[in-house]
């Protein structure tokens, strides 16, 4: 299981303004016991060993505006299977290993991964608002990379020592999981250094809690000199409701660009028709379809994978239905690529 020492959790305790007391109190209240998720989605408890047996490994996290798009006594359901452990998680199986990515390898400075040439990926918060059971990061050592602000302050002397770098990346965890306050503070300092380009920001924030865009996000996104993209991680269409697409609409008042990357999941989203469907719907809420990921082989997740050749003729078939710019770039991410590899 995660643990988080009782420091790195500060980000999440409700605090600050009356207007993040509503996102950060829908944080605190996720649904972390498989017990609770069971019973709020009316399934019976045949489920639950195999939950818990997940849960140990990797604890369940689901807060409620996405617990709500989950439809009730369906124990197949597209987005109760992204969040409900299961037994598969405990299987040893061939190649899915703790690290896929071998991340360990490209860590200069507590917290920052350096692989890629003109871009560094910084660690903006230890946590995540949703626990997903496909994560490539399930078994990351996020103790081990949560800054000081000691140690942030090294890593921005990183980021001014080489000016080959343009692009700063927030990922986590999740980065919209930290407050305002320090995000607003991190984005600041990044915009001073001069050939700092671009931000890009990863979460799954805006569509699992959508109140995560308020005011006060959206005023350090507005006052950033930097060019703000940000890439949603939408993996079905039945993620997009209508508060989703009100959460982007904001974001683009604000002059985000917004991005969408999902993963290729067996049983979520490895059918034409969905993926078809998630392109068109992310097109309205006015987010381009990105990548398609297939899945980095993390243990705990091979039930989760979709063959290559299988993958490929979903993209071929996506191909005959849909206009170019909604089709997502199928690809994978190769450990010591200089850039992730198209399929
Ligand atoms: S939100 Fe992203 S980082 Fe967090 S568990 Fe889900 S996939 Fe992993």
């Amino acid at each position: 299981m995660i643990t988080r020492s009782p420091d790195l959790l500060q980000s999440v305790i409700p605090t600050v303004t009356d207007e993040a007391r509503d996102w950060q109190t829908q944080l605190a209240k996720a649904i972390r016991d498989p017990r609770d998720l069971l019973a709020r989605l009316g399934l019976d408890e045949r489920w639950l060993p195999g939950a818990s047996q997940g849960h140990a490994l990797f604890e369940v996290r689901v807060p409620e505006a996405y617990l709500s798009r989950i439809r009730r006594g369906d124990p197949h359901d597209p987005l109760l299977r992204q969040v409900l452990p299961v037994t598969a998680e405990t299987d040893s199986v061939a190649g899915f290993v703790s690290d896929p990515l071998e991340e360990a390898e490209h860590t200069p400075r507590r917290g920052l991964i350096h692989k890629y040439h003109g871009r560094v990926l910084l660690i903006g918060s230890p946590t995540c608002a949703i626990n997903c059971r496909y994560c490539f990061r399930r078994h990351f050592p996020y103790a081990e990379n949560s800054p000081s602000r000691t140690q942030w302050e090294e890593t921005l002397g990183y980021l001014r020592r080489d000016p080959s770098i343009q692009e700063a990346i927030l990922s986590g965890g999740d980065p919209l999981a930290s407050n305002d306050k320090r995000l607003a503070w991190l984005v600041g300092r990044l915009g001073e250094i001069p050939h700092l380009r671009r931000l890009r920001i990863h979460t799954r924030l805006p569509v699992v809690i959508p109140d995560r865009i308020d005011n006060a996000l959206l005023a350090w996104l507005k006052d950033t000199r930097l060019q703000t993209v940000m890439v949603l991680h939408i993996n079905h269409p039945n993620e997009i409701d209508d508060a989703v697409i009100e959460a982007c609409k904001r974001l683009q008042n604000a002059g985000v660009t917004l991005l969408n990357q999902s993963v290729l999941l067996r049983g979520v989203n490895d059918e034409v028709a969905t993926l078809a469907e998630l392109s068109e719907r992310l097109f309205s809420a006015g987010v381009l379809p990105y990548y398609l990921h297939v899945l980095d082989p993390v243990a705990g997740a091979a039930h989760f994978d979709v063959p290559d050749a299988e993958a490929v003729a979903l993209i071929d078939a996506l191909r005959t239905r849909l206009a170019g710019f909604l089709l997502p770039r199928l690809v994978r991410e190769v450990p010591g690529e200089a850039s992730k590899s198209p399929l």
